[in-house]
């Protein structure tokens, strides 16, 4: 089997197994003060300092979650109640890139409906899927009150990179603050927290657990807590600590620490593939330009993405079409309709990810798989 869809799930890292099990086998609550709970209260802190790490922030800053759609509710409902305190800092304004994922755009959707001051703008992007700078810029010199803009730091889908150093430039000019979802960059790119006001994480993504993320929050941003009860993490998030899954993504992110070999294997495998692909389907478009190592996003003309799939799939081989999370039903992208790419050409996008257990076999599989139905469709159009 050739998995290649490290977006939609990466498969677990031995080093996560290892650290999951021993935190099961350890068991614990980490809020309670006898030698169990001290031991389950080291692992939770020790994962802390890992998964701070992976973004270059501060311990302090991160909040364990359920998963990155968690982090993303958290930061969003929380920033906009947690403003509430003082009439100027309340935010009236949310400006969300157009290719952000529905985690985010969702949130901010259901946010203007709950809260009716505000409002919730789009911003959009460039052909190149390159959040729109002059367009944030004059719309953040639009209407009073405090801003929040959320723009990804690299795309799910098309892997492109976002210019976060600038975006958070134009943000702290205006007084505005900065969520900044880093879930399919991290691991894949230098991440740097002190750009920002929030930031999203999510084990699975990075070869740690399913249900088991982060928020980083700076330290005087506002939020508020959105799940209460218990007083766990300083009472930003109740709830006993998920103490494996938090063992594993902390095994994850410091597996990561020095990330840049594992980058480099990853962007020669993805350079092989897109190189094999142009060869094997000259007609073939690669979505996005400045993009990261892990991910190839693109379509060849005439092969549909329902076709490919299938026929991906029987050959062993496992990708995605569309937004990560809704794997399994084909629709067209609301980024690349973003991006302005045609409907038809959107309709055959395939997503070919790439993570920390690909092979160059896998690459090999797939571009023989992609020939063989390329040839296919060829054929019946020549027929
Ligand atoms: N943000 C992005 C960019 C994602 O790709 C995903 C998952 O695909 C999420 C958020 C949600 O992550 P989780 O599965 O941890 O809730």
């Amino acid at each position: 089997m050739h998995y290649l869809d490290h977006n939609a799930t990466s498969p677990l890292r031995p080093e996560s197994l290892s650290a999951m099990t021993h935190a099961l086998a350890a068991g614990g609550n980490p809020s309670s003060i006898h030698a169990n709970g001290r031991a389950a209260r080291a692992i939770v802190e020790e994962a802390r300092e890992k998964v701070a790490a992976l973004a270059g922030a501060d311990a302090a800053t991160v909040i364990f979650t359920s998963g990155a759609t968690e982090s993303c509710n958290l930061a969003l409902f929380g920033a906009a109640e947690g403003s509430l305190e003082g009439e100027d800092s309340r935010i009236t304004r949310v400006f969300v890139s157009a290719i952000e994922h529905k985690a985010v755009l969702a949130t901010a959707e259901r946010l203007a409906e709950r809260f009716p001051w505000i409002r919730v703008g789009i911003v959009p992007v460039t052909a190149d899927g390159i959040v729109d700078l002059e367009a944030l810029r004059v719309a953040l010199r639009e209407g009073k009150g405090r801003a929040l803009v959320a723009v990804m730091a690299a795309n799910n889908e098309t892997g492109v990179i976002q210019p976060i150093a600038e975006v958070s430039r134009l943000a702290r000019e205006a007084g505005a603050l900065l969520l900044v979802d880093a879930v399919p960059a991290a691991g894949k790119t230098v991440l740097d927290f002190a750009l920002c006001d929030y930031m999203v994480l999510s084990a699975h993504k990075i070869g740690g657990p399913q249900g088991s993320g982060a928020l980083l929050v700076r330290e005087d941003a506002p939020l508020r807590p959105q799940l209460v009860g218990g007083g766990q993490q300083k009472g930003l998030r109740a709830g006993t600590e998920n103490l494996s899954g938090i063992a594993g993504f902390g095994a994850a992110a410091h597996a990561l620490a020095d990330g840049e070999g594992e980058r480099a294997r990853i962007a020669h495998l993805r350079d092989h593939f897109e190189a094999a692909l142009k060869q094997a389907a000259p007609e073939a478009v690669i979505f996005g330009v400045d993009r990261l190592c892990s991910t190839s996003c693109f379509a060849i003309p005439g092969l549909t993405a329902e076709t490919a799939l299938m026929g991906l799939d029987l050959d062993g081989v496992m990708m995605s079409s569309g937004a990560t999370c809704s794997s399994g039903k084909v629709t067209v992208s609301h980024v690349l309709t973003a991006m302005g790419i045609e409907e038809a050409l959107a309709a055959g996008a395939l997503r070919c990810s790439f993570g920390w257990s690909s092979t160059m076999a896998d690459v090999h599989a797939a571009i023989a798989s992609l020939t063989k139905l390329r040839e296919r469709v060829r054929a019946k159009v020549a027929a």
